[in-house]
């Protein structure tokens, strides 16, 4: 497979106690996730990226978990600062991958598009969404 062009991006949560550098993708994957569980959980849809392995790199002492069930019955672990409560990224079982809340990012001006997923029975009226829907 040919090597990926990924360049570097930096990231804090409100705070500042918690930071991290992540290689991200040139052209990330991008999701909308507007499921219940993010609803309740961050009071609306939210901005993920799929993370390559090893691409995050970020202190652990200053990160709270808190772990959640999926639809497949898979743990989710969410990660957040202990201190604000910001969240910084989901490690989702069932993929084996980790998922940056794109929010977190210093620089969020080369995401251009974003994917969204599980909006069928969930999302805010005011937005029109015309894509067909997508599981990852
Ligand atoms: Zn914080
Ligand atoms: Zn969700």
């Amino acid at each position: 497979m040919p090597e990926k062009k990924m360049n570097k991006h930096s990231g804090r949560c409100i705070c500042g106690r918690v930071k991290f550098t992540v290689d991200i993708d040139e052209i990330p994957r991008v999701y909308n996730c507007h499921c219940l569980d993010c609803r309740k959980a961050f009071g609306g849809m939210i901005t993920i990226i799929d993370l390559r392995d090893g691409a995050l790199k970020i202190e652990k002492q200053n990160l709270g978990i808190f772990t959640q069930l999926g639809g497949s019955g898979n743990e989710i672990k969410n990660y957040f600062c202990k201190t604000c409560t910001a969240p910084i990224f989901r490690y989702v079982s069932l993929w084996k991958r980790n998922y940056l809340f794109a929010g977190l990012l210093d620089n969020i001006d080369f995401i251009k598009n974003a994917k969204n997923i599980f909006y069928k029975d969930s999302h805010f009226p005011f937005m029109k969404i015309e894509e067909e829907e997508l599981t990852i």
